[in-house]
């Protein structure tokens, strides 16, 4: 067997670090074509020394002459890409048959796309794609028909749970529901005064999942599972009324399909993406992907209950974004990065995260997402409205 070339964009990352752990476990099968950051080029320089790529991809133009000094000293031929389009070129590397979209934010639609465009295999963790874009998104993936599989644990466990024909319709193979599981994050139990309190430092730690800063601020204001019903949504075009959220504190259980006929599939194993990671690259194959086998005597118990919309009112405004479509979740998705942002650089209460963003989705409307051009028009509108909102509290209505 010939190894597959693989793309990753956002190797410095911690789902590009599971990927590249993943990819180590089987150099027969897979050797890596490209590995993208957007600044950390140390880290880059360090990979690209293990992994030895043809191609290196670095958001920040600016870096791209100390990143090839650092590559050349490091007795390496990889070629430097920059800027967006030197990813969205790194994307659609004809050497490479399968993509991992693993940068976090809108910063990763564009090169995504390329992948898509490029016809690969796409390993998609970058929700924020389908969330800004997700309607142009799925229309390019169907009308090319490529492989897309989700890497969103929860997205990968539905994917696991339906059946192969699920492209025919969800009433058309007898699915009933689509229950997504939520952790709750780490202020499932906290009342609305402690929240105000709320440290970067506290946000970012996730009782089960060890991931990125922003990921993890959106798992604790639970917008990030708003997020995934939109994503989810999209993937499986499952209209939102159908889509139910779950809050299992354990994340034993990745999510679960619901049948006619009173059935309910769910996946589930140990918290660690290396087990949605390895499932997308090999499907429909399987292989090892160093994860620790699950041991239900240990956990003894899996716990449920409803989530609490009144602390967390981000999933609620993502469902409402979904249900005015068009650019409203580009919008939602926008003033969230801005939020979140301000919040990690300590600018900005744990609490003000849903008022900047419940003010900017109905302050800006919202228009048909026809074009790519329009989505990021949208993008950029809610941007400078929310960084109005997080500069000067004169200009929010939440506290007048
Ligand atoms: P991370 O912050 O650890 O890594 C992000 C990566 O994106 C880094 O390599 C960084 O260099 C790159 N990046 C950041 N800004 C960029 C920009 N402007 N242009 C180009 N590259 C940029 O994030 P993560 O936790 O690995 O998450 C990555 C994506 O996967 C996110 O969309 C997240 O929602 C999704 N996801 C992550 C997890 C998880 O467990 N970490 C689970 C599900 C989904
Ligand atoms: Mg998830």
């Amino acid at each position: 067997m010939t190894a597959q070339g693989i793309v990753v964009l956002g190797a410095t990352g911690s789902i590009g670090a599971s990927t590249l752990d993943v990819v180590a476990r089987h150099p027969d099968r897979y050797r890596v074509v490209g590995l993208s950051a957007h600044r950390d080029i140390e880290r880059l320089a360090e990979l690209c020394m293990i992994h030895r790529p043809a191609y290196a991809g670095i958001a920040d133009a600016t870096l791209a002459s100390e990143l090839k000094d650092r590559l050349r000293h490091a007795g390496l031929d990889t070629r430097v890409l920059a800027g967006p389009d030197g990813l969205a070129e790194l994307a659609a590397q004809p050497d490479a048959t399968m993509v991992m979209a693993a940068i976090v934010g809108a910063a990763g639609l564009q090169p995504t796309l390329a992948a898509v465009r490029s016809d690969k295999r796409v390993l998609l963790a970058n929700k924020e794609s389908l969330v800004m874009a997700g309607d142009l998104f799925m229309r390019e993936v169907r009308e090319r028909n490529i492989t897309l599989l989700p890497i969103d644990s929860e997205h990968n466990a539905i994917f696991q749970c339906m059946p192969p024909d699920f492209n025919r319709g969800l009433q058309a193979v007898g699915v009933s529901r689509v229950l997504l599981t939520a952790s709750g994050g780490p202020f499932r139990n906290a009342s609305l005064e402690s929240l105000r309190e709320v440290t970067p430092e506290q946000a970012c730690a996730h009782p089960n999942w060890s991931m990125g800063r922003k990921i993890s601020v959106d798992s604790a204001t639970l917008m990030n599972k708003g997020l995934e019903v939109i994503e989810a949504h999209w993937l499986f075009d499952a209209p939102p009324e159908m889509i139910d959220v779950v809050v299992h504190p354990q994340s034993v259980i990745h999510s679960m399909v619901a049948y006619r006929d009173g059935s309910v599939l769910a996946q589930l194993g140990n918290p660690d993406m290396r087990t949605p990671i390895a499932h997308a690259m090999a499907w429909p194959e399987r292989i090892d992907a160093g994860v620790e086998p699950l041991n239900l005597i240990d956990i003894a118990r899996l716990d449920f209950q409803a989530a609490d919309q009144a602390h967390f009112p981000c999933l609620g405004l993502a469902y409402e974004a979904l249900r005015l479509g068009g650019t409203a979740t580009a919008v939602l998705n926008a003033a969230n990065e801005i939020a979140v942002e301000a919040f990690l650089k300590g600018e900005l209460a744990f609490t003000t995260i849903p008022e900047v963003i419940e003010q900017t989705l109905h302050a800006l409307g919202h228009a048909q997402a026809d074009s790519l051009e329009t989505v990021i028009e949208w993008d950029s509108a809610a941007r400078s409205y929310a960084r109005r909102l997080v500069a000067d509290p004169r200009d929010r209505r939440f506290n007048a």
